[in-house]
């Protein structure tokens, strides 16, 4: 899931299952749907 966050004035929106930043809500939006972050050999 894609949560937004503000810094340094900035939003932000943050793949929650991996932790990538996007500063475009589509590029998260995107990213979200391909994103393998519950894959443990990515997580450690
Ligand atoms: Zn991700």
């Amino acid at each position: 899931m894609v949560v937004q966050t503000q810094r340094d004035e900035v939003t932000w929106y943050e793949c929650e299952a991996c932790g990538l930043m996007f500063d475009d809500r589509d590029d998260a939006s995107q990213h979200e749907s391909d994103c393998d972050g519950e894959d443990p050999s990515y997580i450690q």
